[in-house]
């Protein structure tokens, strides 16, 4: 091993991009991959950049969307998942769907040819103590490198599913209903004691909240994906499947909070919804994970006073996915703290999606590639996609709640002089795209 070469473990969507960056560089990468010889339960192949589900990248608008953003950004840093999907584009509207068979084949094709790459088939199953590593295995890391990884961070640092409450927009929630206080006013500071912010309902309003939790569309775990999830992550509508009153024990107990607004009335059942970010743009429905489809979440939530023209900066669901508390345990060059030898990178770190993880590698690709070299390279400023991104799984968001993150405007930091609420929207996002486009070529401009 000489000291110029970079580890990188799991050529998915992470791995391809992080061996791509590095690798342009000019450094020297090896490439391990535990497929095909060792395989899991949602890949197909032994193709690097597999994508196990979609083939779509989602929204390529980089005005208006965070993702669309995202492509941009990875676009300017001559990304080979973006540029190789680009040439195998299907038609998809303003998505960017891909071909993904040759998308797969092109993705290992480049990087097998790519002098600077050598592959290494087989599983890793411990982290190393020499040498530099990416650890981008995702969210179906193996069995053996799981419990290696909980070993170093110990076990409650590592989860191995996910359970997503719905994350809504701060500015989308109706003030004039819902009200900030913690249940008994606990808490030493003020803040504290408003931490929570509560939608009410009456009798009505809860009974036909059950009936449409019941009766909404869910989609089905995976097979062989199950094993070990009932640990209190129950998803809501099976609260509610035991027993109608459930939820008005559990996390809809209406004890301990007085409606600011009409403090004579008496809730029969209360949604709590909890700060997600610094930044206080983001709350998280609290206790509310989920298996409902998405366009059936969108409408039961809209059923809650107080959240009727809400807008979710992402929906819940449950799923098997290994990913590490990152608020906690990464250094802001994606490190593990107490092993910098050792990056992680990818759904692995907590964020969520093919192009989120994607763009986690190619950071974590240039960092890593950096740092070989004896240069310094921070990660991109708070206000790009990336940088939205890295900041909040490594510092902004909450450890204790932390969960994956999709990239979306509301990990931007506000801008000044811009109107909110839904009328501005269009103005700001193209003022947060603006924006970060001019800071994310700023960013490439001081590595080159
Ligand atoms: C079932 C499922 C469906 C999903 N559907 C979508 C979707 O439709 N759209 C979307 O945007 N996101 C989806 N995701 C979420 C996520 O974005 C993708 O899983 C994405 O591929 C994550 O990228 P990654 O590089 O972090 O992990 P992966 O792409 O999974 O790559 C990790 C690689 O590491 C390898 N590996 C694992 N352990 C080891 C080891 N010990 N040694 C060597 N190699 C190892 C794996 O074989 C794999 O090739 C889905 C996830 C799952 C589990």
């Amino acid at each position: 091993m000489t000291e110029k070469t970079l580890h990188i473990v799991g050529g998915g969507m992470a791995g391809s991009e992080a061996a791509w960056q590095a690798a342009n560089m000019g450094i020297k990468v090896v490439l391990h991959e535990m497929r095909p010889e060792t395989g899991t339960f949602a890949h197909q192949t032994g193709n690097f950049g597999e994508m196990v589900c979609s083939n779509s990248f989602r929204s390529d608008d980089s005005e208006q969307n965070a993702v669309g953003l995202l492509h941009w950004e990875m676009r300017a840093a001559n990304g080979l998942i973006m540029q190789t999907a680009d040439q195998h584009r299907l038609p998809a509207g303003g998505a960017l769907a891909v071909d993904r068979e040759p998308f797969a084949e092109a993705v290992t094709a480049a990087l097998k040819s790519h002098p600077n790459i050598s592959t290494d088939y087989g599983e890793i199953a411990e982290l190393p103590s020499e040498g530099m590593w990416i650890f981008a295995t995702g969210p179906l890391t193996s069995p053996a490198l799981g419990e290696a990884i909980a070993k170093e961070t110990g076990t409650d640092r590592l989860a191995f599913f996910d359970a997503i409450a719905p994350i809504v927009y701060a500015e989308s929630i109706d003030m004039d209903v819902a009200w900030l206080q913690s249940r008994y006013d606990k808490g030493e500071t003020e803040e504290e004691q408003k931490a929570y912010l509560n939608c009410p309902m009456t009798k009505d309003q809860y009974e036909a909240f059950i009936d449409a939790l019941l009766a909404a569309d869910k989609t089905e775990f995976h097979e062989g994906e199950t094993a070990g999830y009932f640990d209190g992550c129950l998803p809501i509508e099976v609260m509610a499947e035991r027993g109608r009153e459930t939820l008005r024990h559990g996390p809809m107990k209406p004890i301990g909070l007085t409606n600011a607004h009409r403090p004579e009335e008496k809730a029969y059942a209360v949604v709590q919804l909890r700060r997600d970010n610094k930044l206080g743009t983001l709350y998280n429905i609290v206790g509310f994970q989920t298996k409902m489809k998405y366009g059936a979440q969108a409408e039961v939530f809209k059923m809650i006073p107080g959240l009727e023209n809400a807008s979710f900066a992402r929906l819940g669901g449950i799923h098997r996915n290994t990913f590490l508390n990152s608020p906690t345990l990464l250094d802001d060059q994606m490190r593990l703290k107490s092993r910098p030898n050792i990056r992680f990178a990818g759904q692995v770190t907590g964020v969520e999606g093919y192009v989120e993880s994607a763009a986690m590698g190619l950071l974590a690709g240039r960092l890593a590639a950096a740092e070989l070299s004896g240069r310094d390279m921070g990660p991109p400023p708070g206000s790009t996609a990336m940088g939205a991104l890295i900041h909040h799984i490594t510092g902004g968001a909450e450890a204790k709640t932390f969960q994956p993150m999709n990239v979306n405007f509301g990990l931007f930091p506000p801008l000044d002089g811009i109107r909110g609420g839904r009328k501005g929207r269009k103005e700001r996002y193209k003022g947060y795209t603006d924006r970060a486009k001019e800071d994310f070529s700023q960013w490439l401009e001081g590595q080159s």
